[in-house]
C-alpha cells in the first residue's frame, strides 16, 4: 500500500482522477485482513480497488460531482461494496465523474476535468472517466463505473484498458446513485481480461435489494471460448459515416486478423439504430429528471441560504447546486414526461427501444457476438465538445445501444503502435452471456 499511495500522489495531481484517498481507512483494513484467519480463501485478498464517487460507501464521498451533493458521505455500503470487500478487496479511494454521470469527457464535474494518462492534453472520456484513468494509470488494477450509455465502455477505450458493461441486472444496482434507472449498471474496469473475469465472478449475482437484479449469478468460462467457428456480425452501413481514419483502420485490423483465425464475419442490418441517441437521450432524460427530483436541499447536501419559503428553498438550491448539463437534461426530460407531450415524445422512445430490442434478437440468432468501434474517435483534446451537446452526444452512438437493449458489451484496447491515442473495439454478446463474452475477449488478448 505505501508504493501504492506513493504513487497516486505523485500522479493524481495532474491527472485528478480521485477525488478522495482513503489512506487511513485502508491500512486499517489491511490489518484486519492481515488478521484474518480465512485469508487464503478470499478470492481478492487484499486487491485494491477503487469506486466512482456515485457508488455508496459508508463514510467515503458520494458527491457525483455535483455542487449539490458536496459534504454529502456514503450512508450504507452498496451491494458491490460489500461483495468485494467480502472477498477481501482494500477500497483505497473515490474517483471524479461527469456530474450525476451525465457526459462523455469527465468535463462536467465539480472537481475539475480528468487527463488522458496516454497524452494529458486529452480527456480521458466520460462519465467514469477518473475511474478509467485511475485503472489505466496504475492506481489499482480494478476501478468501478456505471455505464449508462458508453460510461465504462467509452473511457475504456479512450484509457486503453479494458471495460465490461454487464448485461442489465447482472450486477446490483442497490447503492449506486440513480441516473437513468433502466439503462445503469455498475460497471468494472481492468487492465486484462482474466481480472475483470474475477472480479464479475464477485459482483455479478442476485441481489434482493435491487428489484431488476437477475437471478443466478456469473459462472467464469475462460478458456472454454475458441475463436474458430464463431460468427460475428458488422453494422457495416453505420461505420460508413463519421468514425476516424485511425478507428477505422484499427477496426479493419483486428476483423482482418480475426478471419485469419477462423472467425466468420456477416454484415448485418439493424434499421431501428438510427435512431439511437434521439430515443437514448429521451429515456435517460426522463428517467433522470425524475430520479434527481430528490436533491431538493432538504434531504442531501447543499441548501440555500436566504429562501422565502419552501418553493423557494428548493428552486435556489437546484439553481445553485446543480451544473449546466444536468440541468439542460432536467429540463429535457420533464418536458418529455409533460402531459400533452408523454405520447409524442417519451412513449414513442419506448416504441422504438421495443423495436430495437426485437431486433438485435433477431440478429442474434445468427451471430455470436457484434462488433463495432467503443467510439467514432479517440480521445479528443479539452474544451472542443464541451459547449456543443450534440457534438458530444455522438461519442455515445454506437455504446447506447447496448443499455437500450440490456445486452452486455466489452471494450477491448486496439493493438496501436506505441505512442499513438488508445483506440476501443467492441463486442456485444446475448443477454445473459457476459461470461462467454470475456472468454472470447480473452482469446483475443
Ligand atoms: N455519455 C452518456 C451521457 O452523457 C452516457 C453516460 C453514462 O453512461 N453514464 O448520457
Amino acid at each position: 500500500l505505501n508504493d501504492l499511495f506513493s504513487n497516486i500522489e505523485k500522479l493524481n495531481p495532474e491527472l485528478n482522477a480521485l477525488t478522495s484517498i482513503q489512506k487511513d481507512y485502508a491500512y486499517e483494513k489491511a490489518k484486519l485482513l492481515e488478521k484474518s484467519s480465512h485469508k487464503m480463501e478470499l478470492p481478492l485478498f487484499g486487491v485494491p480497488i477503487i469506486i466512482k464517487e456515485n457508488i455508496q460507501k459508508i463514510g467515503f464521498p458520494v458527491e457525483c460531482a455535483s455542487k449539490i451533493l458536496k459534504g454529502y458521505k456514503g450512508q450504507y455500503d452498496a451491494t458491490v461494496v460489500s461483495s468485494l470487500e467480502n472477498a477481501g478487496a482494500i477500497l483505497i479511494g473515490t474517483a471524479n465523474m461527469d456530474e450525476f454521470a451525465m457526459g462523455s469527457a469527465n468535463e462536467h464535474s465539480c472537481h475539475g476535468v480528468v487527463r488522458n494518462p496516454h497524452n494529458t492534453s486529452r480527456v480521458s472520456g466520460g462519465s467514469s472517466g477518473g475511474s478509467a484513468v485511475a485503472c489505466a494509470a496504475g492506481f489499482a488494477p480494478i476501478t468501478f463505473g456505471s455505464d449508462t450509455g458508453g460510461s465504462v465502455r467509452q473511457p475504456a477505450g479512450f484509457c486503453g484498458i479494458y471495460g465490461i458493461k454487464p448485461t442489465y441486472g447482472r450486477v446490483s444496482r442497490f447503492g449506486l446513485v440513480a441516473f437513468g434507472s433502466s439503462l445503469d449498471q455498475i460497471s468494472p474496469f481492468a487492465r486484462n481480461v482474466k481480472d475483470l473475469d474475477t472480479v464479475m465472478s464477485i459482483v455479478a449475482h442476485e441481489d434482493a435489494n435491487d428489484s431488476t437484479s437477475l437471478k443466478g449469478s456469473y459462472k467464469s468460462k475462460l478458456g472454454s471460448v475458441t475463436l474458430k467457428g464463431k460468427t460475428v456480425g458488422v453494422l457495416r452501413s453505420i461505420l460508413k459515416q463519421g468514425v476516424d481514419d485511425n478507428v477505422m483502420k484499427e477496426f479493419l485490423t483486428l476483423e482482418e486478423n480475426l478471419k485469419k483465425q477462423g472467425v466468420k464475419f456477416i454484415d448485418i442490418e439493424i434499421p431501428s439504430l438510427e435512431h439511437t441517441l434521439s430515443v437514448y437521450y429521451l429515456i435517460a432524460c426522463a428517467e433522470a429528471s425524475t430520479n434527481l427530483s430528490r436533491f431538493d436541499g432538504i434531504r442531501f447536501g447543499h441548501r440555500a441560504q436566504n429562501s422565502e419559503d419552501l418553493f423557494d428553498l428548493y428552486c435556489k438550491t437546484r439553481s445553485e447546486g446543480f451544473g449546466k448539463e444536468v440541468k439542460r437534461r432536467i429540463m429535457l426530460g420533464t418536458f418529455s414526461l409533460s402531459a400533452g407531450f408523454y405520447d409524442a415524445f417519451y412513449g414513442k422512445a419506448q416504441a422504438v427501444r421495443e423495436l430495437m430490442s426485437k431486433q438485435f434478437d433477431e440478429v442474434f440468432e445468427t451471430v455470436d457476438y457484434i462488433y463495432l468501434p467503443t467510439s467514432p474517435a479517440s480521445a479528443f483534446e479539452f474544451g472542443i465538445n464541451a459547449f456543443d451537446p450534440i457534438k458530444e452526444y455522438l461519442y455515445d452512438v454506437f455504446t447506447i445501444p447496448a443499455n437500450l437493449i440490456g445486452v452486455p458489451g466489452i471494450s477491448v484496447p486496439a493493438n496501436v503502435p506505441k505512442g499513438s491515442l488508445p483506440v476501443g473495439l467492441q463486442f456485444l454478446a446475448k443477454r445473459g452471456n457476459d461470461a462467454e463474452l470475456l472468454a472470447f475477449a480473452e482469446v483475443l488478448e
